[in-house]
């Protein structure tokens, strides 16, 4: 595959930008700032919708579903065009890049006309409920219990079977980004405690709304006032069957999906995140020879994988460059600057009213905030155990 620019990509391009040019809210307008991963001031609304009505808010879609079929090439220009701008396409970013994206894979029509469009169109905003205080690297060991039963009866209907209209849910989540600014969640639930671990998982789309579901959000490393993460806990909740996405209990093949879809380009955004510290970061340290090094290697090896011939536990290799990298680069700045970098909130680069306020906050914040790029979407040691085995073919 070649990825090289052609007439077609930069044609593409131009387009884009003149858009962006056209269509870019105004710093006046860009307030109030977004408080979590789920919440959508009401400009942020529209300029999430204005992408999806032109067809640039997922490129590589249908324009249904707001893209403009564009192709690899043409999506990677869509993404280099808004990094160099350092623009956020959405601010509920796991709602269109892994929720909307697996019920689109895995929906019924009516589920995507329902939820999918809806969230892509930023009418409501979706978190994502996997991780519990015992499964995190860990998911197949998830213990939120979903019983599906018929009528007001409760009583189970026969756990393989699947009779059943509606089912009930009790358990706890946590690490729910966003959740207490949802409108709903993509909850991974046990519909079958008897089957093996990864074979009586189901997902099911609970709105937050719905009797039983209580959200706490709680603060981050970065401050007592950063309120992303959430516990939610779920007592005798009803949800309709018709809420079950993919097959009863076959919950890991989306699982599957929807990391899929988060870990294919996740690298994309560790570039981006490098990008940024080129720009940002002073230039003089042998340190900073090696953060263009890694960048200029990691956009290689992503370009390469995008090309759709590789291993897929490659991809391991990717995120673990990408975060590392990040975080090594951070931390070299933040000992560079010294007592100053903890002041907070410092900017470490122009504020822009179209990325997010952390991307330019103090270098203590950049730096404690790139611990999440190790953990979030499987840790680096996880990804170690993945190189090791199916790459190195070492032994488990
Ligand atoms: C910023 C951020 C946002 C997040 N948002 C969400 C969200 O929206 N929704 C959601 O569901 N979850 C979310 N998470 C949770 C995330 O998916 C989990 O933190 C992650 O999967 C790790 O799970 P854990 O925290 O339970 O750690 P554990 O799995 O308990 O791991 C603890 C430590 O043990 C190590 N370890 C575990 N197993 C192995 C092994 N087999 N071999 C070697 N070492 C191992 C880990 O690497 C880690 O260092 C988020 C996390 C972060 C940091």
């Amino acid at each position: 595959m070649k990825l090289a620019s052609d007439p077609e990509v930069e044609k593409f391009r131009g387009e884009f930008a003149a858009f962006l040019d056209a269509h870019l809210p105004s710093e006046a307008e860009a307030v109030p700032r977004p408080r979590s991963s789920s919440d959508l001031p009401e400009w942020a609304r529209r300029w999430q919708r204005t992408l999806f009505d032109a067809g640039y808010l997922l490129p590589g879609n249908p324009p249904e579903y707001g893209g403009c079929n564009a192709t690899l090439p043409q999506q990677l220009a869509h993404q280099e065009e808004l990094s160099r701008r350092r623009i956020y396409p959405s601010y509920n970013p796991q709602g269109v890049g892994i929720i909307a994206a697996s019920i689109l894979t895995f929906g019924t029509e009516e589920q995507k006309q329902r939820w999918a469009v809806p969230i892509l169109r930023a009418e409501i905003t979706a978190s994502l409920g996997m991780s519990e205080p015992g499964a995190g690297s860990d998911l197949a060991g998830l213990r939120t219990r979903a019983r599906l039963v018929t009528g007001d009866s409760g009583e189970e209907t026969g756990k393989r079977a699947g009779g059943g209209d509606h089912f009930v849910v009790n358990g706890q989540k946590v690490w729910t980004s966003g959740a207490h600014d949802a409108d709903v969640l993509l909850t991974f639930v046990r519909t079958d405690p008897d089957a093996p671990k990864h074979k009586g998982i189901s997902v099911l789309l609970i709105p937050t709304s719905t009797e039983g579901v209580i959200r706490k959000p709680f603060a981050s490393i970065v401050g007592p006032d950063d309120l992303d993460f959430n516990e939610v806990f779920f007592t005798d909740v009803r949800v309709p069957r018709e809420n079950l996405i993919g097959e009863l209990h076959g919950g890991w093949a989306v699982a599957h999906g929807s990391l899929g879809h988060e870990r294919s380009m996740l690298w994309l955004s560790y570039a981006e995140r490098m990008d940024d510290l080129i720009k940002d970061a002073p230039s003089h340290e042998e340190w900073f020879a090696t953060l263009l090094m890694d960048a200029q290697a990691l956009r290689l090896l992503g370009y390469r994988q995008l090309s759709g011939e590789r291993e897929p536990a490659e991809l391991s290799v990717l995120k673990l460059l990408g975060s590392e990298a990040v975080q090594a680069a951070s931390l070299h700045v933040l000992e560079a600057a010294g007592p100053e970098a903890l002041l907070h909130p410092a900017r470490t680069a122009p504020p822009n009213h179209m990325s997010l306020d952390a991307f330019t906050a103090s270098w203590f914040e950049r730096y404690v905030r790139s611990f999440a790029g190790t953990i979030a979407g499987g840790t680096s040691e996880i990804q170690r155990n993945i190189i090791a085995e199916r790459i190195l073919g070492l032994p488990r």
